[in-house]
């Protein structure tokens, strides 16, 4: 473990070989800083490290946090790695809370070692549970309906009890439906095993898989699917680094959401999939996958206003056009 240019500012990033975690990675690059990532590369892709170091490790392990902490010396941490799949979650929630409350409670304890008291989360929408009325707004009631949702939530109470407690300053960040792939498709969505709608249809029209399951088409909706609030990963990360710059000067604690606040349904993705690609996309009809439901349209105007978040790339068509490039490269 060599710290090799001592000139810039490190952040430690939890899960930076993850999707959304190697985006934040590009993004703190770009802005001069020196990215470390932690990931226990058990869904983390280590080809998808490529603008600081990587340590391989766990988040539940403090001794070796700790030493990454105490040779790094971070100015913040961004907290990607978690578990992430809904249906899992339910099947073991054992591993979520684990991992992802447990883990989380390592890592902040590890950073209180080392006089780290910055963090950004990685929070979502699954906290909020089945939506009283769309779009949500951040003060919309939290009931989430499945172990995935709980533990973030979770972890939201601790970070602010943290911060009353121990002047822990966070920001947490709810994600609607991440999507699409770096502009230059230096890196993308690689899940495995893949869940997503849209690498999913994509799949499909590479003929990669069989026809892409709808799920549920029997909706109070438009066209009886499910709508949900795509967002660009290119926008997420330029969020991550705007709650940065934030809690680096003079932010207190808060939480936003990031969506577009436009909703789209499994038939519209589909389409427009079809239409980006030039490509048929099979598919068929099938059951409703439990715990979805069935609209989540985010209200980000707090993030706009606040941290002056600027989507770009926030067309439904820029999104699979990125996520079609990047998913040819990996064929
Ligand atoms: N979906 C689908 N077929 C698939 C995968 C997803 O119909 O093979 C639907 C899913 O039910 C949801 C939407 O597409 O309504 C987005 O699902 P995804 O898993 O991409 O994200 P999530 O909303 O679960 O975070």
């Amino acid at each position: 473990m060599n710290k090799t240019n001592t000139s810039q500012t490190s952040i430690l990033v939890t899960g930076g070989a993850g999707y959304i975690g190697a985006h934040a990675c590009k993004a703190l690059k770009g802005a001069g800083y020196l990215p470390v990532t932690y990931d226990n590369l058990v869904y983390g892709h280590p080809e998808a490290v490529k603008w600081g170091p990587l340590e391989e490790g766990d988040i539940s392990n403090r001794q070796q946090l700790e030493m990454v902490m105490q040779t790094f010396k971070p100015a913040a941490v961004m907290h990607f790695a978690a578990y992430a799949y809904v249906g899992e979650s339910a099947e073991d929630p054992a591993k979520y809370y684990r991992n992802n409350v447990a883990g989380t409670l390592s890592l902040l304890e590890s950073m209180r070692t080392c006089g780290i008291n910055k963090i950004i989360f990685s929070s979502t929408c699954a906290t909020y549970g089945m939506p009283e009325q769309v779009p949500i707004a951040e003060n919309h009631p939290q009931y989430p309906i499945n172990p995935y949702g709980r533990s973030k939530l979770m972890i939201e109470w601790i970070l602010q009890d943290f911060a009353d407690a121990y002047g822990l300053k966070f920001v947490s960040l709810r994600y609607f439906n991440a999507a699409g792939a770096d502009p230059d498709a230096e890196i993308g969505e690689e899940h495995n095993p893949e869940t997503h709608l849209i690498p999913l249809a994509l799949d499909a029209a590479l003929e990669k898989s069989g026809p892409i399951r709808i799920f549920g088409s029997d909706y109070d909706t438009p066209d009886g699917t499910c709508i949900r609030d795509y967002i660009h990963v290119s926008d997420l990360a330029e969020a991550h680094m705007l709650a940065l710059d934030y809690l680096l000067t003079t932010g207190e604690s808060d939480v936003f959401n990031l969506g577009n606040g436009h909703g789209f349904s499994v038939r519209q993705v589909i389409e427009a999939a079809a239409t980006v690609t030039g490509c048929e996309i099979p598919q068929v009809e099938s059951g409703r996958r439990p715990g979805d439901p069935p609209i989540l349209i985010g209200d980000s105007t707090k993030i706009q206003k606040i941290l002056g978040w600027n989507p770009v790339l926030n067309q439904l068509e820029t999104i699979l056009e990125t996520a079609w490039q990047w998913q040819k490269k990996i064929s």
